[in-house]
């Protein structure tokens, strides 16, 4: 049993779809934050570095975050975010591999993850190369000039899921570092990166995590390389001795040379209470439940929904936890919606998307959010000026 809708603050009349994108409040968040402003921000003023542990938060919490995807203790780190977190785990993968200059990654990438290695690439200036191929044809296009596999596990459009355990067992066949975007797996499926061997992974927390929007992003290196990688950015709190206040940089030992600058403790507070959702829960349960949820949203959408066209993979073993159908008129149709309180969100061009998160929604959820659908199909609700006008977010 994984539902847990006591534990998030929900508004009445909301069917939430859109825990992939950003994760609902956690009561507990809420009233930890308050706290935290009170009694330590307020009461302990600058003390609370020391005396309310901030400064050991980003370990703390990044081993919280490291058990739900098989990471060992001391393997996981918090701070800024996810694009930066790329951008320095990418950077240390190349230095890994000087003699090689080739980024590989696919096109159901997030964009940021991709925009991170062209500008990487190009302040390097070392005639690096970023290759993207299709999804399908990642496995194919390893070969020895690849530096760094770089690849998002669940396609945000999609919810694809690449298989982790065969794809990195490729990339080191031919000599290549290989990291992980978990942004829409943590706290979605099952990860267990120790198994997995990668060398680096890296992920957001707001989506699945529940930990509010802005919350810090999580770095993973393999325990073997900890003591070696480059860190790539080097902020005085990644420093072996931050208030040494040396004028040379030399990296911390282990996952804490990750680290860059000051943790955002206020954004670490609210996480940190959100994670307590998942004390007894078991990752293989919780991914048994968000299939349920979504086999009976595709098998109600399809049968009474002709409009939509499914597309995600219609295997559930290759989908993350989110459905999405393509229609012309995604964006009102999903605009339509949330103004009846059944709220997913759209991707460009025509992508529908509706995320399952087994912690706050159910059967009954589903088959509602299903009659809201088939009621704005049916009436063609989306047809309505109103709905049309992109806003800033989509
Ligand atoms: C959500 C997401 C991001 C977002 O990056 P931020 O720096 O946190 O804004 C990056 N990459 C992937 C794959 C994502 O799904």
């Amino acid at each position: 049993m994984v539902l847990r809708k006591e534990f998030f603050d929900l508004p009445e009349g909301v069917i939430y779809l859109d825990g992939n994108s950003l994760g609902p409040l956690p009561r507990n968040a809420k009233a930890r934050v308050a706290e935290m402003m009170q009694d330590e921000w307020g009461a302990q003023l600058i003390k609370g570095w020391n005396s309310a542990g901030w400064m050991a938060q980003p370990s703390r919490v990044g081993d919280m975050v490291g058990r739900l995807i098989g990471a060992p203790a001391g393997s996981v780190v918090m701070g800024d975010t996810l694009s930066i977190k790329v951008y320095q785990a990418l950077a240390a993968a190349l230095k890994m591999r000087p003699d090689r200059k080739v980024i590989l990654s696919d096109s159901g990438n997030f964009p940021t993850d991709l925009y991170m290695a062209q500008g990487l690439i190009q302040m390097l200036d070392g005639g690096y190369e970023l290759r993207v191929v299709a999804p399908e044809a990642v496995a194919d296009a390893i070969d020895d000039d690849v530096a760094a596999v770089m690849l998002t596990q669940v396609d945000y459009r999609t919810g694809r899921v690449h298989d982790m355990g065969a794809i990195t067992e490729l990339a080191h066949s031919s000599g290549a570092v290989m990291i992980w975007d978990l942004a829409h797996s943590a706290g979605a499926l099952p990860v267990d990166l120790a198994a997995c061997a990668c060398e680096f992974a890296v992920g957001c927390t707001y989506k699945y995590l529940n930990g509010g929007p802005g919350a810090p992003a999580f770095i993973y290196v393999r325990p073997d390389l900890a003591d070696s990688v480059d860190p790539a950015l080097a902020g005085w709190l990644g420093h072996d001795a931050p208030f040494a206040f040396d004028l040379d940089y030399r990296p911390a030992p282990g996952i804490e040379r990750m680290r860059v600058g000051t943790p955002p403790v206020i954004q670490l507070t609210a996480l940190e209470a959100a994670l307590e959702v998942w004390e007894g829960i078991d990752m293989q349960d919780l991914r048994v439940a968000s299939v349920a949820l979504q086999e009976v949203f595709i098998r109600e959408v399809e049968a009474r929904v002709p409009e939509l066209t499914l597309a995600s993979p219609r295997d559930a073993a290759q989908r993350g936890s989110q459905v999405s159908f393509g229609f012309e008129n995604g964006y009102a149709a999903m605009q339509a919606l949330i103004a009846r309180g059944v709220i997913g969100d759209f991707r460009a061009p025509d992508i529908m998307r509706f995320g399952f998160t087994p912690l706050y929604l159910d059967k009954a959820d589903v088959l509602a959010a299903v009659d809201h659908i088939e009621t704005v199909m049916r009436d063609r609700l989306w047809d309505d000026p109103v709905f049309m006008a992109r806003q800033r977010v989509t």
